[in-house]
C-alpha cells in the first residue's frame, strides 16, 4: 500500500493523541462488551480482551497473550480457541438456575437436562459435558442414528436419559429397546405417526419395549426464525387427533404403560418469552389430558430454543431475548406446576434440550487480517493546467484545511464543505463519462474527495450534535479488512440465515479505533464477507477498527460461535476446519492446553473431494518435465515448484505468515 510520508507522520501523532483520551471503558462500551459479555469477558488495562471464568477466584486470562503463546506451538492462525471451563459453567449455571426456580416455587419434581449433540457433536464436547454432568444424571438428545451410537456409547450413567429424536426406522427402534435392556435409559419420542406401529413390531419381535414419548405439534406459533418448525405445519411432532390414535394403538399393544414422555420444540433462539408461555400452558395441558387417557406420565421435555442475547440488547429480536436464563427456568417450573396442580396430579420431571445456551460461549474463533483495502492517500500536487473540478476540489481541500480545530467549530461551514467535495466528486464521475476527464485525473479526484473526508473528520467536534449527512463521512472512508478465515467454514449461519455473532477486536483497545470497516474472507466468493454487526437490538453495516500497524498482527475475535457453526460449515474454495485448542484454566493462574485439534491440510480437503493429491502432483510434474525438455522451465525451477506444492499440501488450507 504506497503511503506518503508525511500524511503517515501526521496519523501517528494523531492517534497518540487519540490514545490518551480513549479509555478501556469506552471499548467496552462500544462493542457492547459488558452486554453480551456475560461474566466472561472484560477488557484489561493492557487493552487485551480478559477471559474469566471463577468469578470468586478471580482467575483471568489474557485472550491475546493466550493466542500469542499458542502460535508459538506453531498453533497457526485462524484459530478455534475452546473453554471448556466456560462450558462447564454454562452447563452448571443451567442446573443452578433451574434449581433455584425448583425451591422458589417448591416444586415437587426435579430438573434433568439432556444435551442435543447436533449442537456441537466435537468429541472433547460431547464427553466433557457427560463427565461434568454427572452429578446431575445430565443426558444426551440423539436426532439421528449416528447421534444415537455416540450417545450409547458415551453415557454410562444408568440415570441419565437418553432422548431419542428424528426419523427411526425399524433398526433405530430395535437399538432403543436393546440398549435399556443394557442398563440405559433411552426413550423413543414419537414424532411421525408411522414410528407407532415400527414400535409395536420391534417390541413384539424383541419382547421387550423401550421407554416411550410423544413430540406434540403444538398450535401456539413461534415468531422467530425457526417458526416454520412448529405449528400445525411443522415437519415434527404429531397432532392432537394423531396423539390420540397414538394412545389407542399402543394401548392395544399393551404398551402404554410405557409412555412416560411429553416432547415439544418450539424452534431454535426463542426471541420471545411470550411464545415459550403460550407453547408451556398448552404443552402443560397435553401432558394432564395423557395422563388422563391413562399414560403413566413423569416427564416433560421442553426441548430446544432457549436463547442466546448475541447483542445483549435483551430484547425480542433475532439476535437477542427479551429474557433471562432464570425467566426461562421460572416459566418452565411455574406453569407446569400450574397445570398439574389444578388437576392433582404428580409434577413431572423437567427436561430441557438446551443446545446453544450451553455451547455458544465456550468457543472463541481468532483471527488475523492480512490487509485493508485503502484509498493512498498520496495525490500529485498541483499542476498548472488542471480541469475545473480537480481544481475545485483542491479549493474544497484548502478550505477545509483552514478551519481551525476547536470544540466551537461551526458545523454547518463543515457540512457546506461536503456538500461542496461531494457535488465535484459527481461532477468528475460525469466528466469522465463524457470522456473529459482521464483515469489518471479520475483517481486524484476521488483521492482528493476522501482527503477532503478525512479532513472534515479531524474537525468533527466529539461533544456536539451532528447532522446526519456528516455522520457519513466515516462511512466514505470505510475499509474493508481482509480476514484470514471462510465465512462458509467458520460462520455459516452469517451468510446461511443471518445470524450476527459479537465481533471485535481481541486487543488493542485501549487505542481509538479510527476507522469503519467491514471483513472479506479468503473465499472468492462475493458473500464471503462479515458485513453486518450487532448495535443495541439493530444491526449496523460497518465496525469500528484499528488502523494496521507495520510488523504487528491485528487479531479479531468472533465470539458466541460454539453452537452449530463447526458443523454447518463447509469446504466452499476447499477451505477446511481451523486448528482447535481445548484450554483449561489452572488453579495458579496458569492455563493448560488439554487438547489440540489440527486443522485440515490442503491434501485432506482434496481428498475429501475425491482428488488424488499425488495423482495431482504427478501431472505436474510430467509437465515440468516437458516444460524442461522444451527449454522454457530450469530443473532448478522445477524442483521449486513441485516442493513448494508438496510442501502446501501438507499444510492449512489458510494463509500464513
Ligand atoms: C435443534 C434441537 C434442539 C436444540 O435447540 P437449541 O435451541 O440449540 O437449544 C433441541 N431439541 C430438538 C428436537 C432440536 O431439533
Amino acid at each position: 500500500m504506497p503511503s506518503n510520508l508525511a500524511l503517515n507522520t501526521l496519523k501517528t501523532t494523531n492517534h497518540t493523541a487519540n490514545k490518551t483520551k480513549w479509555t478501556v471503558a469506552k471499548s467496552t462500551e462500544l462493542y457492547g462488551l459488558n452486554r453480551w459479555g456475560e461474566k466472561y469477558f472484560s477488557i484489561n488495562s493492557k487493552g487485551n480482551i480478559d477471559i474469566r471464568i471463577t468469578e470468586k477466584q478471580n482467575q483471568y486470562l489474557d485472550l491475546f497473550e493466550l493466542v500469542k503463546e499458542l502460535e508459538g506451538r506453531n498453533l497457526k492462525l485462524p484459530l478455534l480457541i475452546r473453554l471448556d471451563d466456560i462450558l462447564e459453567d454454562r452447563l452448571k449455571e443451567l442446573h443452578k438456575t433451574f434449581e433455584k426456580a425448583i425451591k422458589n416455587y417448591n416444586y415437587k419434581g426435579i430438573y434433568q437436562g439432556v444435551y442435543p449433540i447436533k449442537c456441537n457433536q466435537q468429541r472433547h464436547v460431547v464427553e466433557e459435558l457427560i463427565t461434568c454432568g454427572q452429578e446431575w444424571n445430565f443426558g444426551l438428545e440423539a436426532g439421528s442414528k449416528t447421534e444415537l451410537l455416540i450417545a450409547l456409547s458415551l453415557i454410562e450413567d444408568p440415570k441419565a436419559l437418553l432422548i431419542c429424536n428424528g426419523y427411526k426406522d425399524q433398526k433405530y427402534i430395535e437399538t432403543t429397546i436393546l440398549a435399556r435392556q443394557l442398563g440405559r435409559q433411552p426413550v423413543v419420542v414419537i414424532e411421525q405417526v408411522d414410528e407407532v406401529e415400527r414400535i409395536i413390531t420391534s417390541s413384539k419381535k424383541l419382547g421387550a419395549a423401550p421407554l416411550i414419548g410423544i413430540r406434540a405439534k403444538l398450535s401456539s406459533r413461534s415468531s422467530g426464525r425457526w417458526g416454520n418448525s412448529v405449528g400445525e405445519k411443522s415437519k415434527f411432532g404429531l397432532s392432537i387427533p394423531e396423539i390420540l390414535e397414538a394412545v389407542e394403538k399402543l394401548r392395544a399393544a399393551d404398551l402404554l404403560k410405557e409412555l412416560k414422555l411429553l416432547h415439544f420444540h418450539v424452534g431454535s433462539q426463542i426471541n420471545d418469552i411470550g411464545i415459550l408461555k403460550d407453547s408451556l400452558q398448552e404443552a402443560g395441558q397435553i401432558y394432564v389430558e395423557l395422563h388422563a387417557l391413562g399414560a403413566p406420565m413423569s416427564h416433560l421435555d421442553v426441548g430446544g430454543g432457549l436463547g442466546i442475547d448475541y447483542d445483549g440488547s435483551r430484547t425480542a429480536t433475532i439476535a437477542s431475548t427479551n429474557y433471562s436464563l432464570q425467566n426461562y427456568a421460572n416459566d418452565v417450573v411455574a406453569t407446569i406446576q400450574e397445570c398439574c396442580e389444578a388437576k392433582n396430579i404428580s409434577m413431572p420431571t423437567l427436561i430441557s434440550e438446551s443446545g446453544r445456551a450451553i455451547a455458544s460461549h465456550f468457543s472463541i474463533l481468532i483471527f488475523n487480517i492480512l490487509g485493508q483495502s485503502a484509498i493512498p492517500s498520496d495525490f500529485p500536487m498541483a499542476k498548472e493546467n488542471e480541469c475545473q473540478v480537480i481544481k475545485n476540489l483542491r479549493a474544497t481541500l484548502k478550505d477545509i484545511q483552514k478551519i481551525s480545530k476547536t470544540p466551537l467549530i461551526d458545523i454547518s461551514k463543515l457540512q457546506e464543505s461536503w456538500n461542496d467535495a461531494l457535488k465535484f466528486k459527481e461532477d468528475a464521475l460525469a466528466a469522465f463519462r463524457l470522456g473529459y476527464l482521464n483515469l489518471t485525473e479520475r483517481g486524484i479526484a476521488e483521492q482528493l474527495t476522501l482527503a477532503c473526508a478525512e479532513s472534515l473528520i479531524e474537525r468533527l467536534p466529539n461533544n456536539r450534535l451532528i447532522p446526519e449527512e456528516l455522520k457519513t463521512l466515516k462511512a466514505t472512508l470505510a475499509r474493508t479488512y481482509y480476514a484470514n478465515m471462510s465465512v462458509f467454514r467458520s460462520a455459516p449461519d452469517t451468510w446461511a440465515i443471518e445470524q450476527l455473532f459479537p465481533i471485535m477486536p481481541i486487543h488493542r483497545l485501549d487505542e481509538k479505533p479510527n476507522y469503519l470497516g467491514n471483513f472479506a474472507d479468503l473465499t472468492c466468493d462475493s458473500d464471503g464477507k462479515l458485513s453486518k454487526f450487532i448495535d443495541h437490538g439493530k444491526t449496523k453495516p460497518l465496525l469500528e477498527l484499528h488502523e494496521l500497524k507495520d510488523n504487528e498482527a491485528y487479531l479479531i475475535g468472533m465470539f458466541l460461535g460454539g453452537a452449530y457453526q463447526e458443523v454447518m460449515g463447509n469446504l466452499h474454495n476447499l477451505f477446511g476446519s481451523t486448528n482447535a485448542a481445548h484450554i483449561r484454566l489452572t488453579k495458579d493462574g496458569g492455563y493448560t492446553v488439554e487438547h489440540v485439534v489440527k486443522g485440515n491440510t490442503k491434501s485432506d480437503v482434496l481428498k475429501a473431494m475425491e482428488h488424488d493429491p499425488e495423482l495431482l502432483l504427478e501431472r505436474v510434474r510430467i509437465a515440468s518435465e516437458l516444460a524442461i525438455q522444451k527449454g522454457e522451465l530450469k530443473i532448478s525451477d522445477a524442483q521449486r515448484l513441485l516442493e513448494h506444492l508438496e510442501t502446501s499440501l501438507r499444510e492449512s488450507t489458510y494463509l500464513q505468515e
